[in-house]
């Protein structure tokens, strides 16, 4: 795997304070991406023991509230991140959110493997005549940020709840 920044602390991405990590490699080409630097795996620097040792700590940090998983594409990694996801969630046992240009519905065995650390999906690609400023932590409004522990539970998508109407 390869990163192009880790944000120590990010209020930006997901609700509270985060630490974010921005992956690099995407298959996709959205127009007007947000990150078109992060497209290319060659924009990265590549991820070791002691950059994960590096985030643990910032997540275990008490004005963290989680982690926050960004890109690039952060389901068209190889196992380091499902490594990484799943530390996290042992040793901190704080929220991960994982924003993914694939629909929920698309996704095949290995990329659900890495979702089972994942509490909040928000997926879909950017798309540009569906861009709307005044959304929370999405861009267009194709893009739905899913409950995946209630998902898991139900059987079916459920939206986060955590939205005011009109975000
Ligand atoms: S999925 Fe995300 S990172 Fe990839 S091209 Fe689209 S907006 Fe950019």
């Amino acid at each position: 795997m390869r990163y192009g920044q880790i944000r120590k602390y990010d209020v930006a991405n997901g609700p509270g304070i985060r630490t974010s990590i921005f992956v690099t490699g995407c298959p996709f080409k959205c127009e007007g991406c947000f990150n078109e630097e992060y497209q290319s795996k060659e924009n990265g620097t590549i991820w070791t023991k002691s950059e994960e040792d590096r985030l643990i700590k910032f997540v275990s940090s008490k004005h963290v509230s989680g982690l926050s998983v960004l890109g690039g594409e952060p389901l068209a990694q190889d196992d380091d991140l499902l490594n990484l996801l799943e530390r996290v969630k042992r040793e901190t046992k704080k929220s991960i959110w994982l924003w993914s240009g694939y629909r929920f519905e698309q996704l095949n065995q290995k990329q659900l493997n890495v979702l089972k650390y994942v509490d909040v999906l928000v997926d879909g690609l950017f798309i540009l005549n569906k861009k709307n400023l005044k959304l929370k932590f999405r861009g267009s409004s194709n893009q739905r940020i899913i409950d995946l522990n209630k998902t898991r539970d139900q059987g079916k998508i459920v939206i986060w709840s955590g939205l005011k109407p009109g975000q």
